[in-house]
């Protein structure tokens, strides 16, 4: 059956996606009943640059930078950005570009497809927060527990290797006492910060509670796990933190830390507690130092 014009027409305007069209400027000439009932706004608004306006205006540039470099190149694209609804909502919107040819073969512009697909999204955005700690954006305890379990599980049947560091900052009562607790939370995310910056991409990291940071050391032995607990102590020792809150206080900190290397027979918590009786050692002797109660 051959579709008509008219037939054609219904199809485009009522689909549930919503589409667009470009000529070969990169200007805008179309867009479905779709589109435009999602905005609210008219053809005329909406056709050349118009639409943009609906962006949100964190998105604009890297929506503009991905449309506009793939047009030039003429590849398709796909990407994702928040556009204003007719009721003033932002809503994140996947949206697909394709370069268009005629039946020539000329290159003629584009034309696009979106969905709304702001609850998966959020939905993954809402997954991410629940595994990051809010102030220092570092993994929280319950995604260390987590990944712990599974960690533990590949290493006794893989017979690999692994090893945390549980470190501690010392005398952080006396930061918040001393300079106030703003000071303290500056403190604590560059603290994350410089553990974050001295270990290696395969490494995690995250907060295991107040001031207490957890690192999971993946195919590492003893003794490198010793050195990278050493060269994060290090780094926390020579860092002078400016917190640029209160005038402009200038807090040193140092770190204590224990190092547990996991044994076959380990349970998670025989891990995470002999990392905790190396910390309470080096706490013993004098602080700002690693130590560790594994003799393997
Ligand atoms: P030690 O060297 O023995 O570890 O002494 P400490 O003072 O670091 O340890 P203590 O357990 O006595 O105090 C920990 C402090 O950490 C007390 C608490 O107020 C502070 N703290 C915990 N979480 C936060 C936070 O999120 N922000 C700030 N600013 N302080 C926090
Ligand atoms: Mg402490
Ligand atoms: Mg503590």
């Amino acid at each position: 059956m051959e579709l008509d014009f008219k037939q054609y027409k219904l199809i485009v305007e009522s689909t549930p996606n919503m589409i667009w069209r470009a000529g070969l400027d990169a200007k805008c000439d179309y867009f479905n009943r779709t589109w435009l009932k999602f905005t609210g706004r008219t053809i005329e608004q909406e056709i050349g640059d118009g639409w943009t306006a609906g962006v949100h205006p964190d998105d604009y540039n890297k929506c503009l930078q991905v449309y506009l470099e793939s047009f030039a190149k003429r590849a398709p694209f796909e990407m994702e950005y928040r556009l204003r609804r007719f009721d003033g909502n932002y809503r994140w919107i996947n949206d697909r570009g394709v370069p268009v040819y005629d039946d020539e073969g000329v290159f003629t512009g584009y034309i696009g497809s979106c969905m709304d697909v702001t609850e998966k999204v959020e939905g993954q955005l809402l997954k991410e927060q629940a595994q990051k700690d809010g102030l220092c954006h570092i993994y929280n305890r319950y995604y260390l527990d987590k990944l712990l379990e599974h960690h533990s599980e590949t290493v006794r049947q893989q017979r690999s290797c692994l090893a945390v560091i549980m470190l501690d900052i010392d005398n952080f009562k006396l930061v918040n006492d001393r300079y106030g607790h703003a000071v303290g939370d500056i403190v604590l995310q560059q603290v994350a910060s410089t553990i974050l910056e001295s270990i290696s991409k395969t490494d995690i990291c995250g907060r295991y509670g107040g001031e207490e940071f957890l690192v999971v050391l993946n195919n590492t032995s003893r003794s490198q796990a010793i050195e990278v607990a050493n060269r994060i102590r290090g780094r926390i020792a020579d860092k002078t933190i400016n917190s640029n809150v209160a005038g402009s206080n200038s807090v040193s900190v140092t770190v204590s830390g224990g190092v547990s290397y996991f044994q076959r027979n380990d349970s998670v918590k025989d891990f995470i507690q002999r990392a905790d009786q190396g910390l309470y050692l080096a706490k013993r002797s004098g602080k700002n130092c690693i130590k560790t109660v594994d003799n393997v």
